[in-house]
């Protein structure tokens, strides 16, 4: 679906961000991707076999001259960035009482903010390009608000009010921009909950189960490709019916 574009996707060393890589060069996609830690070896082994040709940058999303760096590595290996996939998150959770000032502007810089570093740093190639589709990864946090997760909520309901922007502001040169809300997904992100708490949450989705890191990938595959010619601005929320 997306044989021989070049996509570029932030923490795409773990959880959903892997999966998306392995989606994506499994479909015939070049790929630069980034995280703060080093490239883990039995990925490096997959992508090194895949067929197509990959780059890794060690880049924290939260400073700009990282996103510069990276998209750099992006043009210099390819000359193009067609697919941009803002994934990269973490969560800093807390009662707002016992919420610090660190434990916001973390949440914000790496989830929001950097949202907008790479944008800004890919929105000159894909307006020469004419084309390009910018994938965010929100949350339905972002969309109904989780208690004990306000600096996360907020992060993540910027990245929609960011998305619906973009998409307005660069329609007209053939760039999309969507945002993905997932529900409960398994990744060293929720690795934390107790078994009692996973299965309350399962009870509460349709599908009773939580969501694999494979289930968004397939949804950024869909918005990454020309099969989504028509959609932007949106919010794909794949949550198994929570
Ligand atoms: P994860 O398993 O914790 O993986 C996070 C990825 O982001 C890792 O590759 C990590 O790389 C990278 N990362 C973290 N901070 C970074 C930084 N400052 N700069 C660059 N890379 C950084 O998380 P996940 O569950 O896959 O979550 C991926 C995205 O989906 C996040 O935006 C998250 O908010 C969102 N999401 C997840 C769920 C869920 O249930 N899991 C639900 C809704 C939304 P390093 O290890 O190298 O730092």
């Amino acid at each position: 679906m997306i044989s021989g574009k070049v996509a570029l996707v932030t923490g795409g060393t773990r959880g959903i961000g892997r999966a998306i890589v392995e989606k994506f060069v499994a479909n015939g996609a070049h790929i630069v991707l980034t995280g703060r830690s080093e490239l883990p070896a039995d990925l490096e082994e997959k992508l090194r076999v895949c067929g197509t040709e990959y780059r890794f940058v060690k880049a924290d999303s939260a400073l700009a001259a990282d996103a510069e760096m990276a998209v750099k590595t992006c043009i210099d290996a390819f000359g193009r960035v067609d697919i941009l996939v803002n994934n990269a998150g973490i969560t800093r959770d807390g009662l707002l009482m016992r919420m610090s000032e660190a434990a916001w502007d973390d949440v914000l810089n790496v989830n929001l903010k950097s949202v907008f570093n790479y944008t800004k740093a890919v929105q000159g190639v894909m307006l020469r390009q004419r084309c390009g589709s910018i994938i965010n990864m929100s949350s339905v946090s972002g969309i109904g608000g989780n208690a004990g997760q306000a600096n996360y909520a907020a992060s993540k309901a910027g990245i929609i009010g960011f998305s619906k922007s973009v998409a307005k502001e660069l329609g007209s040169r053939n760039i999309r921009c969507n945002a993905i809300a997932p529900g409960f997904i398994e990744t060293d992100m929720t690795a934390g909950l107790s078994a009692e708490v996973r299965e309350q949450i399962a009870k509460t989705i349709a599908l009773k189960r939580m969501g694999r890191p494979e289930d968004i990938a397939n949804v950024a595959l869909f918005l990454a490709s020309d099969m989504a010619a028509y959609v932007t601005g949106q919010v794909v929320v794949c949550d198994g019916g929570m």
